[in-house]
Formats: C-alpha cells, structure tokens, sequence
C-alpha cells in the first residue's frame, strides 16, 4: 500500500506515525501518509533557506522558467494517473478531476513564462540622480494547502513563488496526502530544480503548520483555507512580522434580476452550487433573487437540483461527488435539519443508501430564508445546501450581498449591461461574474475582501505576494 514520505532536501523521508488515507466514496483505505513534527519543519526550512541563499536560484530567471516548463511536462505526463487519484481521495467528479489538473497543468506553464519578465523600474528623479526599483525574490515561502483542490491551490502559490526566486517548504492538507506525494514525484524529477528548493512535510493536526508560521526561516507564508485558520496564521506570524497571503472562506452570493435569462441562470447556478459538491470557496451559496421572479425561479431551481444525480466521480453519470468524508457528511445532515428549523426547505437533501451508503454522499438541498443574520447565512457551510433570499430592487440586492463578512466572489444575473456594471462595481468581492458564475484561471487574479483573505493570487499580481521592491539608488554622470 502507498506510503506518502516528507521531502527535504531532495530526499523522501519516511518518518513520524502513519495516518490513513481514505476513498470517500466507499470508506475504503487508499494508503497511508507519515505525520511529521515541529522538527521536521524546522529542518525543511532551515533547507529552503540554505539553497536561497547559498545556490544561484533566486537570480536565475531562465533556470527557473524551465524548472516550471519541467514540472507541467511531469504532471502531463502523468495526468491520468493524478486524475485517478483525485477522483478517489478527493471524491470528485472525473471532469472536475482533469480540469483541476489541466488547470494546474496550464498555470505552471503560466508562471514559467512569467519567471522571465519579473520586471522593476527605472527613472531619473532629477539630472544625474538614478533609481533602480529592483524587484528581489522575498525569501523562503511557506504554502499551506487545503483539501479541496489540492493540485490547482499548490501551483496557485507554488508556481508565482518558484517564478519570483522563492525557495518553499509546503504544507499539505491530510486529506490529500497521497495525491500531494505524486505531484512531489513530478517536482523531484525536474532537473532545473535544485534539491532543496522545494520541499514537503506532512501532517495530521497543526504542529508543522505552526512550525512553519513561527519560523524565522520562513519570509513568507502563502495560506489557502478557512477564515478561523487564516486568523491564526495571521496571530503566529506577528511576532516575527512575517508576510501572510490568506485565500480564505466564501459566501458567494449570485443575484438573479427579474429581466434574467432563466435557463441560463437555473443551469450556471446549479453548477455553481453542485460543483465539488460545494466544497470550493467560490460555490455559489446564496441565490438573491428578484421577488418579481421568485415563484418560478424557484420551481426551476428546485427541479434543477433535484435532477443532480448524486454518485462515485468515476461513475460517468453522476453529477455531484462525494463529501470529504463522513463528518463532513454528518455536519451538513445536521444543517439541514437547521436550515428546516430557521426557514423553509424548498428541497429536503439527504443520504442516497443503497450502494452510496459507505460513502460520504449528501444530495443537494435548497431553503428559502428571511433572516440574514443567522449563521445559516453568514457561515460557510461547505456543502451542496443553498440559501433563497428575496429582494425587492437594486438597492437591497446589493445591500444583501454584501452582508456578509465574506468578500470573494459573486455573480450577477441580468441582460441589463449598465445593471450589470453598476451592481459588479457596489459588490465587495475579489471576483464578479456577470451572467455566470465560477469561472477560474491562471491569468486572473483572485483574492478576497473583508474576511475572505489579504493579497491576491493567480495572475500577474499573484507574483507581488512573492516578491521584494528594492531601491538602488546613484548619482552619476553631473561631472
Ligand atoms: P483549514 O483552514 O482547516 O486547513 C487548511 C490548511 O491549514 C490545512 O493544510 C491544515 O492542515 C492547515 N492548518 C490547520 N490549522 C493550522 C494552524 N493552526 N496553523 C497552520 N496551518 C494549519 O481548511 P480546509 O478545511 O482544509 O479547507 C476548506 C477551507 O478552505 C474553506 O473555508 C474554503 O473556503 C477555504 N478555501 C479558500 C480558497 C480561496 O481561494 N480563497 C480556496 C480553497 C479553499
């Protein structure tokens, strides 16, 4: 059975207790992984920082653009097998399991041609008296990685801090410890990328983690994750003043206008809310609709859902995966029962049985809600379970949208282009999209306001989380 090891320094390391790793299709064990320690981490970045300062690789722009071309040929090389394996850790469906690795796939190719044009500045502020804006890699980073994409939300940090000069020790979630091993594999093969320079430690709880965010080796910490764990990078990283990029929780509202195309907005959102079986930051959580179209809006949204066929992600008909795992699946039973207690259950979701009942599978459910102060609103719920709102014009549309304590992303529905505008613009989110919802690529950036995180990743700006501005500066050529 697989055993996923640390990698420090080039070398796998099989040390610490075994934690299992499991299908959550089917409860069964796929293989283990090895829990690492404080020590560990200390060593890994101890080893990031040596190779930053001790190897060429943080002024070896072309050497760091191949070792990115390198690392996108293993992982292709390997697509099917990673998809595989993401179906069966992760519980995804096969599609979104190859858009993950194909996404993952493009964006490394996207930050090695990025590596080559990490460009500062230059100008004369007066006759004779030179500045250079220099822009430097920042140090070492340290990425911590969540379960639920844990291939794209790698290369989505991964990549910009290769590209910038960055050494990196990662961190991944345990969830996916095996899929993490592979993706490893690919970056120890890669010969542009000095042993060293990228470097792994697993675990189960949050000894590495923490390690890493108090370190003193570590420059940066690039963090994707809850909102609570975000405040706690952000607390073990103010000692040492460290930099902390935090890609944190969601609550995508979608507003939906009474001159929306339906079908289009029925088929976008029931994606929008279904896809990874709502375990993404992005899922559309809140459907804002217009009380003009509420009626039949929400007859199509519940016949939509209901037509979602729940099933194993390697099961070409199934529409909608499995939870993360059982407690998962238990949290969002509970929620229901919640959401039918505080508001009224437009689709009452619940366990499958039959063949899915080893699994982690919950069918999507829908409420209506008047009360946007209960949790059930507020909260991320992570889960294929979405609220109904009502609004009555523009102004409390956008009012409802923004209040949460999430800003990342949200979807506007209409065919009014100036509506459209002007609503995507008094929306406080990282990302809007208009007449779809839950588009995400290598060139644009993503990030979150309010509680939803600092920084922005993917994109051009994801390179800024990575990189220092150096002022050199000289007075020459007056004499
Ligand atoms: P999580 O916060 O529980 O864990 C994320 C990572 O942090 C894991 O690797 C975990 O082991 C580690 N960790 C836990 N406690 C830590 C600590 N005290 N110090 C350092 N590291 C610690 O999140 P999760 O359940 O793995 O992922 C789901 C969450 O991630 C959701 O809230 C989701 O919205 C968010 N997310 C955000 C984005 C985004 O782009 N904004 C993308 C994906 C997921």
């Amino acid at each position: 059975m697989t055993v996923a090891s640390h990698f420090i320094d080039g070398r796998w390391r099989a040390e610490g207790p075994q934690g299992e790793s499991l299908n959550p299709a089917t409860g069964e064990v796929l293989g283990q992984y090895h829990q690492g320690s404080a020590a560990l981490a200390d060593e890994a970045a101890g080893v990031a920082r040596r190779v930053f300062f001790e190897t060429p690789w943080q002024v070896s722009p072309r050497q760091r653009a191949q070792a990115l071309f390198e690392a996108a040929d293993r992982l292709e090389a390997r697509l099917d097998e990673l998809t595989d394996l993401i179906v069966a850790e992760n519980g995804k469906l096969r599609a979104e399991a190859r858009g993950e690795m194909l996404g993952s796939i493009s964006e490394m190719r996207y930050y090695g041609g990025l590596a080559r044009t990490v460009l500062g500045r230059s100008f004369e502020a007066q006759p004779g008296a030179f500045s250079v804006m220099h822009r430097e890699a920042a140090g070492v980073a340290a990425i911590i990685v969540p379960w639920n994409a844990p291939v794209t939300l790698l290369v989505r940090s991964l990549g910009p801090a290769l590209a910038a000069g960055c050494t990196c020790v990662i961190k991944p979630a345990p969830q996916a410890a095996l899929i993490h091993r592979t993706v490893m594999e690919c970056l120890a093969e890669c010969p542009s990328l000095p042993a060293g320079a990228v470097n792994s430690v697993n675990e189960s709880g949050a000894e590495v983690g923490r390690a890493l965010v108090a370190s003193r080796d570590v420059d940066v910490i690039s963090f994707t994750g809850s909102s609570a764990t975000g405040r706690k990078i952000m607390e073990g990283a103010a000692p040492t003043l460290k930099r902390v990029g935090l890609e944190l929780g969601g609550k995508a509202p979608a507003v939906v206008f009474d001159d929306a195309d339906l079908d289009r907005a029925v088929g976008e959102l029931t994606r929008g809310a279904v896809v990874m079986a709502g375990q993404i930051c992005v899922a559309a959580t809140r459907f804002l609709v217009h009380d003009a179209i509420l009626p039949e809006f929400e007859r199509r949204i519940v016949e939509s859902f209901r037509s979602v066929k729940v099933g194993p992600g390697n099961d070409p008909e199934s529409r909608m995966g499995a939870l993360i795992d059982k407690d998962a699946e238990a949290r969002i039973l509970r929620l229901i029962e919640q959401a039918g207690d505080e508001g009224e259950l437009l689709l009452r979701g619940g366990q499958p049985g039959g063949d899915l009942a080893a699994g982690a599978f919950v069918t999507p459910s829908l409420f209506r809600i008047e009360d946007t102060s209960s949790a059930l609103v507020q909260e991320e719920l992570f889960g294929p379970l979405v609220s109904v709102e009502r609004f009555a014009d523009e102004g409390e549309a956008v009012a409802k949208a923004n209040g949460t304590a999430y800003g990342l992303a949200a979807s506007v529905h209409t065919t009014d282009l100036e509506r459209a505008m002007r609503v995507s613009r008094a929306i406080r989110s990282g990302t809007v999209w208009l007449n779809c919802h839950g588009r995400l690529f290598a060139e644009g950036e993503t990030g979150g306001y309010g509680q939803s995180g600092l920084g922005r990743l993917h994109g051009v700006e994801g390179l800024d989380d990575f990189l220092e501005t150096k002022h050199i500066y000289m007075e020459q050529g007056t004499v």
